[in-house]
């Protein structure tokens, strides 16, 4: 089962990929999860990404594409991924395809987790991240048992930098923009599903994984 998470930042796409891979046994690729990683370990990758990244703005498609390839050599993906936060461009929609050609596979369906400005903004300006194993938590939604610290690995939290609320606007913004016209691609290709993700995560999870286990029920777009 090879799918895609699609959904405006905070949409809880990271959250949701996470538990989909622990419970259906396939590999969770993020590419903003990976070019954070490139950031904190100071590659060239991630010194010419970092900057596009504190701006909100998109790395550049043949940087995140060659990256992608690399994570597809890896042999966990057999069994199959979710893909978070790729494609965002027709380009880079066009581009999955060739990868995924050479390597005879395919993407079963799309799910589109439709997310109101407002929750966006309240998610994200609250949200929290493990320096160490990167789980998320929020101020107020789900808040580590203690202050700053990672209930799982004990490791310290952080905002990200991008999870400011000028910034949090821009990418909705950037969002908008180009996701219409990737999402239109999957539209096309009889593959997308979209769900309200304004609900609480469990019920979006739920809805995820009946998609999972049956892609080919009729279209809710
Ligand atoms: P995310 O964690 O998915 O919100 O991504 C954080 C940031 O990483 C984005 O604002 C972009 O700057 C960059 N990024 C992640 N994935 C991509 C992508 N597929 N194409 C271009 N830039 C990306």
């Amino acid at each position: 089962m090879n799918f895609i998470l699609f959904g405006p930042p905070g949409a809880g796409k990271g959250t949701q990929a996470k538990q989909l891979a622990k419970e259906l046994s396939i590999a969770h690729i993020s590419t903003g999860d990976l070019l954070r990683q490139n950031v904190t370990l100071g590659t060239a990758l991630g010194k010419e990404a970092k900057g596009y990244m504190d701006r909100g703005a998109l790395v550049p498609d043949e940087l995140v594409t060659k990256m992608l390839g690399e994570r597809f050599e890896k042999p966990d993906i057999k069994t199959g991924f979710i893909l978070d936060g790729y494609p965002r461009t027709l380009n880079q929609a066009k581009s999955l395809d060739e990868l995924l050609k050479s390597r005879k596979m395919n993407i079963d369906f799309a799910a589109y987790l439709d997310t109101s400005d407002a929750v966006i903004i309240q998610r994200l300006s609250g949200r929290l991240v493990c320096k160490k194993c990167g789980s998320n938590f929020h101020i107020t939604n789900m808040p580590p048992k203690i202050v700053n610290t990672c209930d799982h690995c004990a490791g310290e939290l952080y905002q990200r930098g991008d999870d400011k609320v000028e910034t949090i606007k821009k990418r909705i913004e950037v969002y908008k923009k180009e996701a219409s016209e990737v999402l239109n691609y999957y539209k096309r290709e009889n593959k997308l599903h979209t769900l309200s993700a304004d609900k609480e995560a469990q019920v979006v999870l739920k809805q995820i994984i009946d998609l999972a286990i049956h892609p080919h029920d009729p279209l809710k777009v």
